[in-house]
């Protein structure tokens, strides 16, 4: 547990501004020198169907093992490359190594999160198509997962280049669903085929009588609007079994499998499928 707390607190260990800019500055040059000498790694993470017996897909996740430093999180470091402009590079690096690693696991789709500076890049389309065609990958298969970041600056841009993606044959995922600020309206606005409920919404699951009221109203107005419904973050068999209740299309949480690198999650499929607990670690990812 102590472990896990660390996590993501590299800023939080040292005192003052001065310690922060120092490390902000630190990450933003490692960051450069990993991103230039293949130093990052994408790491897999299952997504299950409602029923949450069968592998359907797979999150791509950027992972980054410092030499001194060990793991450091993507919740620390690519809010740093969207500030130092290195955002469209790692994002370009991740599109083409998951969807080259895709085509090992034919029967999945494979999720790839955007940072919403790629959404707003005008080469963001191109390298997309270029990515998706290198492989050979059906576009069919692709879900990019977007935040309602996207909608800050120029919404009717986003809402352009959200289309065009689309028109390219892969599917949008609107990711950490209720967790923002924005109005619902704009739902109804962006071009998206799934919503991926945020963990937030899961964690209360179980644990009080009514934590599950939001929830199964987010299914609801996801359902309404013709959406496909993912719930984040499932960590127990109760949430697990409500959650089916509700109605969702599909799950991903430590439940079921933790985020893995490509190799282990290529064994994994070999072995054929994945059920609760079978590919449980402890603390950090499987690596
Ligand atoms: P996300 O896209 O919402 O990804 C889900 C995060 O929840 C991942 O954290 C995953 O490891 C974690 N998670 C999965 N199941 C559980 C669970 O049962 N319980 C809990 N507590 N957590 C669970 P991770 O890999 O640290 O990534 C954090 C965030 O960093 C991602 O959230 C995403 O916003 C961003 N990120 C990661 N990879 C990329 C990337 O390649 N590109 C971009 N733009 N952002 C990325
Ligand atoms: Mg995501
Ligand atoms: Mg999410
Ligand atoms: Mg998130």
């Amino acid at each position: 547990a102590a472990k896990k707390a660390g996590r993501g607190r590299i800023l939080a260990f040292h005192h003052g501004l001065e310690d922060e800019i120092n490390e902000r500055r630190f990450i933003e040059q490692e960051l450069r020198l990993a991103l230039a000498e293949d130093g990052l790694t994408v790491a897999y993470q299952p997504i299950v169907a409602g029923d949450g017996l069968r592998m359907v897909g797979a999150e791509a996740l950027v992972r980054w093992k410092h030499v001194v430093r060990g793991n450091i999180p993507p919740g620390v470091f690519v809010p740093v490359a969207e500030q130092a402009g290195l955002m469209i590079e790692l994002g370009e690096f991740v599109l083409r190594r998951a969807l080259a690693d895709a085509r090992d696991w034919p029967e999945l789709f494979i999720a790839i999160n955007l940072s919403p500076i790629q959404v707003r890049d005008r080469g963001l389309v191109r390298t997309v198509a270029s990515a998706l065609a290198d492989p050979g990958i059906d576009p069919s298969r692709v879900v990019l997962e977007i935040t309602e970041g996207v909608l800050i600056d120029n919404p009717e841009d986003a809402k352009q280049r959200l289309k065009e993606l689309r028109a390219l044959g892969v599917k949008i995922a609107l990711d950490d669903f209720g967790s923002g600020y924005s109005s619902l309206s704009y739902l109804r606005r962006l071009p998206i085929d799934k919503l991926k409920i945020d963990k937030e919404f899961v964690a209360p699951l179980g644990r009080s009588a009514n934590g599950g009221v939001i929830l199964q109203a987010i299914v609801a107005l996801g359902r309404a609007l013709g959406l496909s419904v993912l719930a984040e973050g499932v960590e127990t068999e109760e949430q697990r079994l409500l959650l089916r209740l509700a109605g969702c299309d599909e799950m991903q949480g430590y439940l079921f499998a933790r985020p893995m690198p490509a190799a282990a999650f290529r064994e994994m499929m070999g072995r054929g499928l994945v059920l609760p607990g079978t590919a449980l670690g402890d603390g950090d990812d499987l690596v």
